[in-house]
């Protein structure tokens, strides 16, 4: 057993020091009786029956007779009956706030026919004021029955009393209904945008399909959330999430969408009880020239919420087909994707946010993607070397051994999907097989010694970890068909990603992570053991509990 303030040497995690620290500290609770893996050891995980919780804290780890033997009468015991226990799930890149705030207020329309998604649709114009906005969100036009995308026509069906706008789970297209089109002031007859388009049948009637910059939000659209419901939003997301293990979530922000104030929501949950992960909040390159101006840099707050690195966007988007790829997409002989913000740009951004001692995210998806953040990170550490700048690639998603070489050389850390493969498997075709082993490199980040800390992306993928899980293990879609084989990792490989790096991209490694003496009480209690489960069946093990600092915040 090892005890908070005692050396963590390794072999002594299991050695008894009760003497030594029983008189400093009493537990407030103690979990026994369980399959606790607490630590990463070699290439698997070190094995406790038992520990013990002190302000939040884990105090002891060890064998049961051990740790209950600290108990004294005002001890909490929570006998954990043989179940797998792993530390908290961590999440590195995800939109939390935005899209609580979507549950909030939003048609849910991750469905899987056309006919359920109108259905929602109906039913929540029933509770909508006639000529007010509906939007829906999680749509996603691979994942119907029908194999066809939504139009103008099943959306006017839905609700002909107002506005619909259904967007697609990517985030990057829309659908509209007609009266949308219209308070859009989109007709027949606009032409398209400079990087969008408006998709027309045969017959050149517009289907109410939008993309990109084609997609506009009228002011009537954009009712702001009061607090009230940004801090609900908030309370709502992060109760989803500790359902389903995750303890702590990187906020990725907001690309056009990302705010000033993005903490408050967080602030105001907080204050109400009502967080139930931590997060570390990046803030989108427009807002951080003030956050600069007082003072404040990546790190400042406390456990709970925490600012987080400055984001910026260098290329597009994996699951809609526009990362900047260095090949074109399978094909479209022409289609390499899109930049969104150039080389120069993201400098001139990155060296001011890297001169003021913040860390940087950059969304870099596809290979050309990530050799410019790449170049841009080397150029800073030239110019303005900081001795410990933790540059992230935000996805990160296409690599090859040049840009594996140089992420290792920088110490950077890539965030890549940890959900897609499973969940996304119907649109991995348009990458080819060859560039599918480079994908979500999960193996090639791990053998080059690199510190992956994966991430839903949430809405876009799932945030499910124990789906995302299977889906690094066994690199597997939903209906059986495997991508990028090479990429396989291990279970104890894939729980340490999750768990332990998560901590490094956020610099809070002596935090968590691990379930040892002094760490953070975060922690999850599975229904299985996912060590010895067919990894085949990771997704469906369920999550029966979950604490966070020492207080369960999710009970099944
Ligand atoms: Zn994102």
């Amino acid at each position: 057993m090892l005890f908070y303030g005692a050396p963590m040497l390794r072999r002594q995690f299991l050695i008894s020091s009760i003497a030594a620290s029983a008189a400093t500290t009493t537990p407030e609770a103690i979990l026994f009786n369980g399959v606790i893996y607490a630590a990463p050891e070699g290439a698997h995980f070190r094995k406790v029956q038992a520990v013990a919780i002190a302000g939040g804290r884990i105090l002891a780890a060890g064998e049961n007779r051990e740790i209950q033997a600290l108990a004294t009468a005002a001890t909490r015991r929570f006998d954990l009956g043989g179940k797998a226990v792993v530390p908290g799930f961590i999440d590195s890149h995800s939109h939390v706030a935005s899209s609580g705030l979507r549950h909030l207020r939003e048609v849910d329309c991750d469905l899987r026919s056309i006919p359920l998604i109108v259905q929602s649709i109906r039913e929540r114009s029933l509770k909508t004021r006639k000529g007010d906005w509906i939007i829906g969100f999680k749509y996603d036009d691979t994942k119907t029955a029908e194999q066809r995308k939504l139009n103008r026509a099943d959306l006017d069906a839905a609700a002909p009393g107002n506005p619909v706008l259904i967007v697609h789970r990517g985030g990057h297209t829309a659908f509209a209904n007609s009266a949308a089109l219209q308070q859009m002031d989109i007709n027949e007859k606009t032409p398209d945008p400079p990087g969008g388009a408006m998709v027309r049948d045969a017959q050149g009637r517009l289907t109410g399909e939008l993309l990109e910059t084609a997609v506009r939000r009228p002011a009537s659209m954009n009712r702001a959330a009061t607090a009230s419901e940004r801090r609900e939003g908030v309370a709502l997301i992060t109760k989803m999430m500790a359902k389903s293990g995750i303890t702590s979530v990187t906020d990725a922000a907001g690309g056009g969408s990302g705010r000033a104030d993005e903490l408050s929501p967080y602030q105001d949950a907080h204050d109400n009880g009502e967080l139930c992960c931590r997060v570390y909040c990046h803030f989108n390159y427009r807002y951080v020239d003030p956050l600069i101006a007082v003072g404040v840099r990546t790190g400042f707050g406390n456990e709970w919420i925490r600012v987080g690195a400055m984001k910026l966007i260098a290329d597009g988007s994996i699951s809609e087909r526009t990362a900047r790829l260095s090949e074109p997409y399978e094909g479209r002989p022409n289609d390499y994707g899109i930049i969104v913000m150039p080389e120069s740009e993201l400098y001139e951004h990155a060296r001011k946010a890297h001169l003021a001692g913040w860390q940087i995210g950059t969304h870099a998806n596809g290979e050309v993607g990530i050799e410019m953040a790449l170049n841009v990170y080397e150029r800073l550490q030239r110019e303005h070397q900081a001795r410990d700048p933790r540059f992230r690639l935000e996805h990160c998603t296409v690599v090859n051994d040049t840009l594996l070489r140089r992420i290792k050389a920088l110490n950077a850390v890539p965030t890549p999907f940890w959900s897609y493969v499973y969940y996304h498997g119907e649109k991995m075709s348009q990458y080819g097989t060859e560039r599918l082993n480079r994908m979500f490199a999960m193996r090639s980040f791990l053998d080059h010694g690199i510190r992956v800390a994966p991430g839903s992306d949430y809405v876009p993928g799932p945030f499910e970890p124990m789906m995302a899980l299977q889906s690094c293990v066994t690199r597997t879609d939903i209906k059986g068909v495997t991508w990028g084989p090479k990429q396989k990792i291990t279970v104890a490989e894939a729980m340490r990603a999750v768990t332990m790096n998560g901590p490094y991209a956020t610099y809070e490694e002596k935090l968590k992570g691990t379930l040892e003496p002094g760490k953070l009480a975060d922690l999850v209690v599975l229904g299985r053991d996912p060590f010895t489960a067919e990894p085949s069946t990771l997704a469906s093990i369920p999550v029966e509990r979950t604490m966070t600092g020492g207080r369960w915040v999710y009970e099944s």
